[in-house]
Formats: C-alpha cells, structure tokens, sequence
C-alpha cells in the first residue's frame, strides 16, 4: 500500500515536472519567435554572447530555437535567384519613357535608339526635341514632340524641355514617367519587372545619383533672401522614374509654367530640379537603384553576365576617355561603338538585322 501510494507520488511528479518543462519550452519559444525588427536582431546578438556563460536547460533551450530558427530561414543562394512578387501587374503600355534629345543628335544618336530598344518599345516612347524633322515624322509621328525650347544645351533650355515631358506624362495618363538622355538603351523588359516592385500609387523616384552626397544649393526666396538646400537627385543621364501619384503631387511645382520657376528659384539643371522638387519640397526620398547607369560611372564595371538584367545603359566619355560597357557582343567595337546592338541582339536575338548567333 504505502510501495503504491510511492510509486503514484513519484508518478504524479514526474508528469507535473515534465507539463513545467513544456510549459517553460512554449514560453521561451513564444517570447523568441515574436521578437521583431531591431528588438529580434538584439536578441540575436545576445544569445550568441551568451550561449558561451549559459550551462545547462536554458543554453540548450537557446540552441534549440536558434535551430528552428535557421531552418526557417531561406538559403541566400536561393534568395537572390527568387523575384520579388510583384506589387502591381503592369505592362509596358503602363510606362511613359521620355527621350530628351535635340535635333544635332538626331542623326548621331536617336536614330541608333530607334533602330535598337525604341523600335521595340514604340507605343510607349516620346521623343522631346527642339526642332523639326519630317523624317522622325515618318518614323515615329505624333510620338516625336518639338518643344520649341531653344536647342541650347543651357540650364533653361534643359528644364523647358523636361517641363513639356512631364505635361505630356500627365495628359497621357500612364502610371509612371521615366525619362532618359539619348545615349541611353532601356531594357523595358527589365523596366517593367523593376516598377512592379511597387504600385503606382505609391510616392515612388527612382534612380541613381552621380554624386556621393546631396547636392548642397540656394533656394532664392521672395525679397532676397536665400535659403541653404540639401537634396539627393537622381541623375539624368542613368535615367529615372516617378510614379504617377507622385507626379501628381508634384504638379504645383512642376506643372505649365511652374517647373521654369522652380528651376529659376535654386538655379540648377533639369534633373536637380527635379530632385528638388520630390526630396526637399515634398519630402520624398530617391530610391537608389544600381541597375540604372549613365556615362558618368565607369561602364567597363557592369559584368558581361549581368548586362541583360540593367535597366539602362549608357556610353560617351567619362574623364577624357571612351567609356562603354564591356561586351563582346556580335558586333566589333568598330561597327558598335557605342555597344547598343550587340545589347540589342542579346536582348531580342530575332531582329532581323542581327546576325544568327550560334550557341556554344
Ligand atoms: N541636349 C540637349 N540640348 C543640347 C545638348 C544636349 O537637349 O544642346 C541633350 C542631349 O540630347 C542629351 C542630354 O541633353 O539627351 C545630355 O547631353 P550630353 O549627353 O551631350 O551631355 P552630358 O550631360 O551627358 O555630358
Ligand atoms: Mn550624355
């Protein structure tokens, strides 16, 4: 009798011992896995010092979530292949590119653009000029728009031609406004894939800067005053884009007549006005992307296996030298000076004037 009553007692104590050591378990489970954000990364950082002092239980407690934890977790291999889900469906109907060029280049560079990324991507591209030509007529009809701003390469000249594009952007009702030089080639594959990330409605500027560090300006008030201005801006000549909800919120400054003014008001070029209208006046920051370049960055560094992933490309010079991406494309540098169609032969393999590529 008494040897029964033992074994229950010691029966009951062990279970009541082991619904503890659950209980304890899910407790210390529960409080690791609803950390979050810094509070999680600080947890993290504390376990790993302390898993050296801690004996015992609570020490292998510790490495037994840890390991739950890292199992959860998605390899960085797979990380990088995976694609963000896309925020919104979009096609490249939903996108208007806009070509700044002026009507010296129109032989030297724009028509290089239309035989390459713009003969595929007519119905979405806009070429700003600053003078007539039947032949882009033609070529292109209503899409090549004469500004009428003068074809200096003056500050003002600049900002009146980026004022027309945003003007037509917003007439055209198209979800985003993307502008770019005309020594740029755009993959709008990979254009559309990028801005999916995020929904037009979005405050979205997207793009690269060319400096290290805001650029440092005078903002002329009224009765002379001035006032110190920092901002990041996005470079021209990589390219950028504005979401449509942003551009709307833009249109006090940036509408009409209004960009001249604000372009006036800090005296800088086209694409720092811009910058300053969405980083200083309206408080949005630029969201950098790499996948965008212009001249002003060493090309060579853009890996051959990585250039069908950019989202613009470039070529000119850059400190005195010839600066071009670096492709061994199926055109020699003497035929291709400027890369484009062996990009384009990459990128869309049945033009009919690329040469069939064999594959090894
Ligand atoms: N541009 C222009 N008017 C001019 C000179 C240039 O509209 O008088 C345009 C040109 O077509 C290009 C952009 O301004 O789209 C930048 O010009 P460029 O590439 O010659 O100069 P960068 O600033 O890149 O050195
Ligand atoms: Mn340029």
């Amino acid at each position: 009798m008494f040897k029964n009553n033992g074994k229950k007692t010691a029966i009951s104590i062990a279970s009541t011992a082991c619904l503890c050591l659950l209980l304890v378990v899910l407790v210390v489970q529960h409080h690791r896995f609803g950390l979050t954000g810094a509070n999680a990364r600080q947890e993290t950082v504390e376990s790993a010092v302390d898993d050296n002092n801690k004996k015992g239980f609570s020490a292998y407690i510790t490495k037994l979530s840890r390991g739950r934890r890292e199992a959860h977790k998605p390899s960085r291999a797979s990380d990088s292949k995976r694609d963000p889900a896309p925020a919104e469906d979009i096609t490249a109907d939903d996108i208007f590119i806009a070509v700044k060029t002026t009507k010296k280049f129109h032989q030297s560079r724009l028509n290089l653009l239309l035989d390459t990324w713009i003969s595929r991507n007519m119905q979405q591209t806009y070429v700003f000029t600053d003078g007539e030509d039947e032949e882009l007529k033609k070529k292109i009809g209503s899409h090549a728009i004469n500004t009428n701003c003068s074809a200096a390469h003056s500050r003002q000249a600049l900002s009146c031609k980026m004022a027309v594009e945003y003007d037509k952007f917003i007439e055209s009702g198209k979800k985003w406004f993307c502008h770019v030089d005309d020594d740029n080639y755009v993959n709008v594959r990979t254009l559309v894939k990028h801005l999916s990330q995020y929904t037009h409605t979005q405050d979205m500027y997207i793009g690269k800067p060319s400096l290290d560090r805001p650029i440092e300006a005078t903002e002329r008030l009224g009765d002379n005053k001035m006032k110190p201005v920092n901002f990041w801006f996005a470079t021209g000549g990589a390219g950028f884009c504005v979401s449509r909800g942003l551009a709307l919120k833009m249109s006090p400054w940036a509408s009409g007549g209004h960009f001249m003014n604000t372009a006036e008001k800090i005296r800088l070029p086209d694409d720092c006005t811009i910058g300053y209208i969405i980083e200083s006046v309206l408080s949005v920051p630029l969201t950098r992307s790499n996948l965008f370049h212009s001249h002003l960055e060493n090309l060579q560094q853009v890996s051959r296996p990585d250039i069908y992933k950019q989202i613009t490309l470039s070529y000119g010079m850059f400190e005195n030298k010839s600066n071009i991406i670096n492709l061994k494309g199926v055109f020699s540098v003497e035929e291709d000076p400027s890369r484009f169609k062996s990009v384009h032969c990459l990128l869309y393999p049945d033009t009919p004037w690329c040469p069939p590529q064999v594959a090894f």
